[in-house]
């Protein structure tokens, strides 16, 4: 018999959560019955699409091409919702090669995914008239899941498409309904309520640890549908995350330093007018670009002014990489010039070019909450696995790995091939 696999990646889920969870029944059923990689290493930027991209296909953000949520460029709105921005092969892509039926319910950066059989991918409505359905539709949803799937399920999120807790209400109700009525074989699912909780009011408190007992009926439901559908027995369940948070103090606007040192320039209304570099905010570090390749002036004026930034400990980053150095440190390459990393406490806005430097926490923007992540990868609390099925060791503790192993892992057990990755196998954790 074909195994089944299935991925829940709890969005900003950390080893202290799963401690927790692990005092309650099912979590100390589940433990016995698999392996748990306590803390996992990221990849850097841990920001969350570029992250899930690693994590579906073992390759490093160099490889993957996705480095932020956002897509690239000065005031880009839109994210990286399609496949189309991953550059390498994903285990998805494997697993159809090898005649798996493949769903999705909410991992990001697979909207239109052909490789795709059930696809509800990450993804909501542009405006606030537009219907969830005809948005989902855009990204990739068929008219079959669409009415069997999304419209039974739409009355969770009625008035509160983006809130947590209840679009993870919807999300685990569109994946336990997949499982009921499609079976399939690999089933990838991305709920985001300890993300949302955790930007909203800092790393730890009660409304993150609710968020756990909602995550616990959560995941309750899915293995209760496996077992209801007889495949439980049959079914590997991993059980990720992508990143931790850290707690945020203060939020800076890198491109009003920018535009103070004139690399920016504006009209007196705050206009942009003309631009030699820019920087994207990652959350908890930034991307810095120089918009021509050849102005090297800019380039010097822009490396002095950011190593400057970081040794005065005044703007909220403790250091500054070139786009060599951060290759060669956490395997990130991308549309960038430079990167600067949080001083631990400080997070960055988006496009703001208009003094003061430093501005309020703004909860309604991951950027600017009271947590966040995009730090490096070794920072703060750290993402965590539990992995329960037929394939995997009982009762095996292993302290830390890289979250790019795991896919990578995943592809040995099921004989796939991921040419692209950059993981290795966690050896120990595999049945013989
Ligand atoms: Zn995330």
């Amino acid at each position: 018999m074909k195994r089944k696999l299935i991925i829940i990646s709890n969005d900003a889920m950390v080893r202290e959560d799963m401690e927790y969870l692990l005092t309650k029944p099912l979590f100390k059923q589940l433990i016995k019955e698999g392996s748990w990689i306590k803390t996992m290493k990221t990849v850097y930027p841990s920001i969350t699409y570029c992250c899930h991209a690693s994590m579906i296909t073992g390759a490093n953000p160099a490889k993957t091409g996705v480095t932020n949520n956002n897509i690239d460029g000065w005031r880009q709105a839109d994210w990286m919702w399609e496949r189309k921005y991953i550059k390498v092969k994903t285990l998805i892509d494997a697993a159809k090669e090898n005649g798996y039926t493949t769903a999705n319910v909410f991992w990001p950066v697979l909207g239109q995914d052909e490789n795709i059989d059930y696809n509800i991918p990450e993804y909501w409505s542009q405006t606030p008239d537009e219907p969830l359905t005809v948005a989902l539709k855009r990204m990739g949803t068929s008219d079959k899941v669409i009415k069997e799937i999304v419209e039974p399920n739409l009355y969770y999120i009625d008035g509160h498409q983006r809130q947590h807790p209840y679009c993870d209400e919807f999300i685990m109700a569109c994946a336990r309904d997949m499982i009921l009525k499609y079976r399939p074989d690999l089933l990838v699912v991305h709920p985001a309520g300890i993300d949302g909780k955790r930007h909203e009011y800092g790393v730890f408190n009660e409304y993150v640890t609710e968020q756990l007992d909602y995550t616990y009926y959560w995941i309750e439901k899915i293995i209760r549908a496996l077992k209801e559908t007889g495949d439980y027995e049959n079914t590997d369940i991993v059980l990720t995350s992508d990143h931790g948070q850290i707690d945020i103090k203060r939020w800076g606007c890198l491109n009003v330093l920018l535009a103070q040192a004139g690399l920016i320039e504006t009209d007196e209304q705050g206009n942009v007018i003309k631009m030699r570099a820019y920087a994207n905010s990652i959350a908890a570090s930034g991307q810095i670009k120089i918009v021509d390749e050849n102005d090297k002036e800019a380039y010097d004026l822009t490396y002095k002014l950011l190593k400057e930034g970081a040794e005065s400990k005044l703007y909220g980053f403790e250091s500054v990489f070139t786009k060599e150095e951060i290759y060669e440190k956490e395997g990130l390459s991308g549309n960038f010039d430079f990167v600067v990393e949080t001083d631990g406490f400080s997070a960055f806005d988006g496009w703001s070019v208009k003094p003061p430097y430093f501005i309020n926490a703004n909860p309604a923007d991951y950027r600017l909450g009271n947590g966040t992540h995009g730090h490096l990868p070794d920072k703060g609390p750290q993402p965590t696995t539990l992995m329960i099925g037929p394939d995997f060791k009982k009762g095996v503790t292993v302290e830390r790995c890289d979250s790019i192993d795991m896919p990578v892992t995943l592809a040995k057990i099921f004989g796939w091939s991921l040419p692209d990755a950059d993981g290795k196998v966690i050896e120990e954790i595999i049945n013989d």
